[in-house]
């Protein structure tokens, strides 16, 4: 059987085309899902514009935020069944062996394959899926919020595991593309006062939608010095900085914004190398912590969270399409008119 899936098929810009693809064969231990939605990542706008700092199996189906209905259950698959509402975490391949394996990290098994670049992902109506990926949704959550788990648990996993907030803290966050703002969120829901959002004169509507998910400052870095409002709350700088501005030249403002014994989070990332002054990582004490992925225990809060819409997840998604609108979807976000878009195949 046939279907149409958005396939990334060589590595150079704009080799992303819809194509007929063949539904996938599952195993005794996958479950074969209908794709109810599935979200925009950044990633993918990165791999269609050749732009990625991670290796690519092309040719593969993009799309790795999805939700859906488990349509076919493979026969040693007890947890899930036909008809089950459903979202699938990313690790499609993992070696379960290793010692993050069997500790709960598998998310950074080095073995990881995830869908969308490793493996095939969900913009298609069909995608094979492990079991162990899946986590099930209250019908209360509609399969177009439900995607959105995915960067929720990016989010969530930086702000709230791999970073310590406390109400009243100074945070900083560099970057309000979708992944900046649901930092922000989080580190809102998480009582950072001031909560400072940065990004740039382009970014002027996402700054605006900063402040409707709890930013109490934004700062258009073009317009002003983000070390003098910083500076302007606190002397001593921010608690904690969280670079997701998807460059790595942010880095050397995230170190220099942070105070004595703060913390940066790094959870963006690009290719370009560049020279950094890490001296004041030493100088000051402070703490640098990347932040990849997401492990089981996040999703089932973030899941939560959505259903509660605790996020607003509703404040970032910009346009919803059929499959054969992905270009427009992928351009909305490319283009910065669109925060997020989302699927439907
Ligand atoms: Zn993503
Ligand atoms: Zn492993």
């Amino acid at each position: 059987m046939n279907q149409h899936g958005v396939v990334h098929f060589a590595l150079e810009p704009l080799a992303v085309e819809l194509r007929e693809v063949i539904v996938p064969e599952i195993g005794d231990t996958d479950v074969l899902l209908r794709v109810g939605a599935v979200s925009v990542c950044g990633s993918d706008v990165h791999q269609a514009y050749n732009t990625h700092s991670w290796p690519v199996n092309v040719p593969v189906i993009l799309g790795h935020e999805f939700a859906g209905t488990v349509a076919k259950a493979g026969r040693a698959v007890t947890r899930f069944r036909e008809g089950d509402r459903v979202v699938s975490e990313t690790a499609a391949e993992v070696c379960g062996e290793c010692m993050l394996c069997r500790t709960g990290l598998y998310n950074l098994c080095p073995a990881r394959k995830g869908f969308g670049y490793g493996i095939d992902g969900a913009m298609a109506s069909y995608v094979k899926v492990p079991a162990r990926c899946l986590h099930r949704i209250p019908d209360t959550l509609p399969f177009e919020l439900a995607c959105l788990a995915e960067p929720h648990s990016v989010a969530y996993n930086a702000m709230l595991v791999n970073s310590t907030i406390r109400p009243g803290d100074l945070v900083v966050v560099l970057g309000p593309g979708p992944i900046g703002l649901l930092c922000a969120r989080m580190a809102a829901l998480a009582g950072a006062n001031p909560l400072i959002v940065v990004g740039l004169t382009a970014d002027a509507a996402r700054l605006e939608t900063a402040s409707r998910l709890g930013a109490t400052r934004t700062v258009n870095a073009q317009e002003e010095s983000v070390e003098a409002v910083v500076r302007g709350f606190n002397p001593l700088g921010a608690d904690l900085v969280c670079d997701a501005s998807g460059a790595s030249r942010p880095l050397d403002l995230a170190l220099a914004l942070a105070r004595p014994d703060g913390q940066v989070t790094k959870v963006g990332w690009s290719p370009d190398l560049i020279p950094v002054n890490i001296n004041p990582l030493v100088q000051k004490n402070v703490r640098l912590q990347g932040s990849f992925s997401h492990n089981f225990p996040v999703w089932e809060r973030v899941i939560h969270l959505l259903d509660r819409r605790l996020t607003h997840p509703e404040l970032i998604v910009g346009l919803t399409s059929p499959l054969t609108g992905w270009r427009a979807a992928f351009d909305g976000m490319h283009e910065g008119r669109v925060i997020k878009s989302v699927l439907i195949p």
